[in-house]
């Protein structure tokens, strides 16, 4: 079968690219290995689809950050936000600028989608996997199990590995390389992180506003947010936005129980010495989770009975500065089973940020979690997955 334009994959860049390319009037065909077209769009943000933010900087991207903002502001939130009220779905922001639809409904967000596809003429093959894919003469052919599809341009938008239940994309990136791209070792990113030690056992089931600080001799990055943990580690927003660098090989981690409060250590000893009856676990309660608290000062060997009679002001400015300052070994990311996204990827300056054309093969593009980008939660991964797609879609 012969097409103007395949594409690989019916996540958010793919029917994104589809979608931009069939309103300039060419022919497309998208190969959906999944039974469905958008399966993770459907599962985003708990099912009401967390779709882009109204703020980005870079520390909204773990890698490539000048990347992923050069590709973003060819097609911005508002831009994104106005290209679905075109197809009637509306938006609308949340806690940290977390733009979700009105609905909250992720439904409203893939229906418009797809709707438009049929609109536009644009044909989705679900239940078929492209499995091999050359170029020969200015022609791609890509074969799938069932049919062999030749177009003069080929977009490559399988996604990332996170999620297999969702459909995974093992062989995105082996069909990129296919083509000569250099693929950066793919990883689990946003995904709850395992740690040794025995003290997180005894936190189980604590809830806290935390912060993480990654640290390499290259880096250091700070991740506020709910922390929770659990019987491997810790899990949590602040914990999944920070585990795409935590868990790499040579980097530290710590967690900051007394975040945003720099004179916690004075007021503490300031409240201690008014009321000489406090033990110095209750005076930590108003602060971090009670059964929390009990565990890391055990783990500290402080007595959480101790007044101000037992401790001296100098002792719980170094105790909070332990609680501000608190190293974990982390021993790894949980699989991808558990993670939304992926790490790693295609390596990005072998792509055009202003095209998503490959350097290495004319007519080949590459858009969305299949790159080398990976955001923190708050809707960054879906807004840079709709950017890339609609910059494929407007250049092929
Ligand atoms: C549970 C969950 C919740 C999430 N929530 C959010 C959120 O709220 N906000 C946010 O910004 N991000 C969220 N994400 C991440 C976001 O969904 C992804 O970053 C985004 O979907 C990536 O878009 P994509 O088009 O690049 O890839 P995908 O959405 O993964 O789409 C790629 C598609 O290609 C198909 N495919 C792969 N290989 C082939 C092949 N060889 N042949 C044919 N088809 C193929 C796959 O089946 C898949 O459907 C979440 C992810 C998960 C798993």
């Amino acid at each position: 079968m012969k097409t103007d334009i395949m594409i690989i994959g019916a996540g958010p860049a793919g029917l994104m690219a589809a979608i931009t390319a069939g309103r300039r009037g060419k022919k497309i065909v998208v190969l959906e290995k999944n039974r469905i077209a958008g399966a993770k769009i459907l599962a985003s943000g708990g099912g009401r689809c967390n779709i882009s933010n109204s703020t980005v900087s870079p520390a909204c991207f773990n890698s490539n950050p000048e990347f992923a903002l050069k590709v973003i502001l060819e097609f911005t939130s508002k831009e994104l936000q106005f290209f679905f009220e075109g197809l009637g779905v509306y938006f609308k922001e949340e806690a940290l600028g977390r733009i979700i639809p009105a609905t909250e409904q992720a439904g409203t967000v893939l229906d418009a989608l797809l709707l438009e596809c049929a609109a536009l003429g644009v044909e989705i093959k679900c239940s078929e996997e492209a499995v091999s894919v050359k170029k020969e003469e200015d022609v791609f052919t890509v074969k799938t199990g069932r049919e062999v599809y030749s177009s003069s341009s080929l977009v490559i938008a399988g996604g990332g590995i996170g999620y297999k239940l969702l459909g995974n994309s093992l062989k995105g990136a082996a069909l990129a390389a296919g083509f000569g791209h250099s693929i950066v070792p793919q990883r689990p990113a946003l995904v709850p992180l395992k740690l040794s030690g025995s003290f997180f056992h005894r936190m189980q089931g604590v809830k806290q506003e935390a912060e993480i600080t990654v640290r390499t001799p290259a880096f250091e990055r700070v991740y506020p947010g709910d922390l929770l943990f659990t019987s491997y580690g810790i899990s949590g927003p602040c914990a999944m936005d920070a585990s795409s660098l935590g868990a790499l090989t040579g980097s530290e981690c710590f967690i900051n129980f007394l975040p945003g409060r720099k004179n916690a250590a004075e007021s503490i000893a300031k409240l201690m010495k008014t009321k000489p009856q406090l033990s110095i676990a209750s005076a930590l309660s108003g602060r971090i989770n009670k059964k929390g608290v009990k565990a890391l000062l055990a783990e500290l060997k402080v007595n959480p009975d101790a007044t101000s009679k037992d401790v001296s002001a100098e002792e719980i400015r170094s105790i909070c500065k332990k609680l501000s300052n608190w190293k974990i070994e982390v021993t790894g990311p949980k699989s991808f089973d558990d993670a939304m996204v992926t790490a790693g990827g295609v390596e990005v300056s072998e792509i055009d940020p202003l095209t998503m054309e490959s350097k290495k093969t004319k007519g080949l593009y590459v858009a969305g979690e299949l790159l080398d980008v990976d955001g923190i939660s708050g809707g960054y991964n879906m807004q840079f997955a709709f950017s890339s797609g609609y910059v494929a879609g407007k250049s092929l």
